[in-house]
């Protein structure tokens, strides 16, 4: 593939692509998020987009790179810097900071670095409260069992810090994520993507007035589930919460994005989409589980807006060569 002609800057527009990770296709619509159904109509909606795989670490280098393990020098923001654009990443998931965070003008986490401040208090909490209390009560395989709690120990203890305000919320939610993004665009023509993860769980909606200990039970619900071993004891009545506190989530970070969307202006071509879908009991899953090609979980929201097309595409797309659609909306040739 040979060199491109590269444009000059000015002529580019600018890009925003914004991951809503874990946001159910059935999710976006007028009662959940009227602020994305706003922004879809300035532009298109498609109706059948598949994401990669089912879950982010599979999904992204598709997303980013178009290829199974992620090729940062034939990614996204390499390509659109040659172009001309400064990219920057604006993240809040530990799994795009460790892994895709080459190949970017400026990273930005508000995920990682604080976490590690106080992993070890974490931990030491978290160790105590699940590897001992499971290496008592589980007599058989206790050592494949030491082994996932503490791995699901190191999970939750990474989990449970969130920069910025010092409350202890899983991920930095998406209005100062969204904030601090309105901080970057300055240099011009920029290319921001933007990882949110309030769809993604455990589930902890802000602004609903429940109590940490009612959320609390249920993120550790949801830890057990990650383990597959809880599935069978979700209640009717859980899997209702479950359900109500993600859709809860989305609803929240709809607002910040609506409030987001009316300080850019019409120059800038803005992508929203998931990297997976997320399942509550569809031929028994729950979360995300890798490879799971169910609709609930491969079946992802796309919308473009401001790129001079309008309306509902009904054109099936797989994400997997994403990278280059986002080039012929830029009309960059690479
Ligand atoms: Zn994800």
């Amino acid at each position: 593939m040979g060199r491109s002609h590269l444009s000059p800057a000015s002529d580019k527009k600018n890009l925003i692509i914004i991951l809503a990770d874990a946001l159910r296709y059935d999710h976006v619509n007028e009662e959940i998020t009227p602020n994305i159904m706003r922004i879809a109509r300035k532009g298109e909606f498609y109706t059948e987009a598949w994401s990669p795989n089912t879950c982010t670490i599979k999904s992204m280098p598709y997303l980013l790179s178009a290829s199974y393990e992620y090729d940062s020098e034939n990614s996204l923001p390499v390509t659109l810097s040659k172009h001309g654009y400064f990219s920057c990443l604006i993240n809040t998931n530990p799994s795009v900071k460790t892994r895709f965070s080459e190949g970017w003008g400026e990273v930005n986490d508000f995920y990682y670095e604080a976490s590690v401040r106080s992993i070890r208090v974490h931990l030491e909490r978290i160790i105590n409260k699940y590897f001992l209390h499971r290496m008592r009560s589980v007599g058989k395989g206790v050592f494949n069992q030491a082994i996932s709690s503490f791995k699901l120990a190191f999970l939750h203890a990474s989990l449970s810090v969130r920069p910025f305000s010092g409350r202890k919320f899983p991920y930095t939610p998406a209005d100062e994520m969204l904030k601090f993004a309105l901080t970057k665009i300055d240099q011009q023509p920029y290319f921001l993507w933007i990882h949110l993860m309030d769809p993604h769980g455990p589930y902890y909606p802000r602004n609903k007035g429940y109590s940490k200990q009612f959320l609390d039970k249920y993120y550790n619900l949801f830890i057990d589930v990650a383990q597959k071993k809880a599935r069978s004891r979700v209640s009717p009545e859980q899997h209702q919460v479950l359900k109500q506190l993600y859709k809860e989530n989305v609803m929240e970070m709809d607002e910040a994005i609506g409030q987001f969307y009316d300080q850019l202006n019409n120059n800038t071509v803005l992508f929203l989409l998931s990297d997976h879908g997320e399942a509550f009991g569809e031929e028994g899953h729950y979360i995300h589980p890798a490879n799971t090609f169910i609709p609930a979980l491969h079946h992802v929201p796309l919308i473009i807006a401001h790129h001079g097309r309008t309306g509902i595409n009904e054109q099936p797309m797989q994400l997997h060569s994403f990278p280059q659609f986002v080039y012929d909306v830029l009309q960059c040739t690479r």
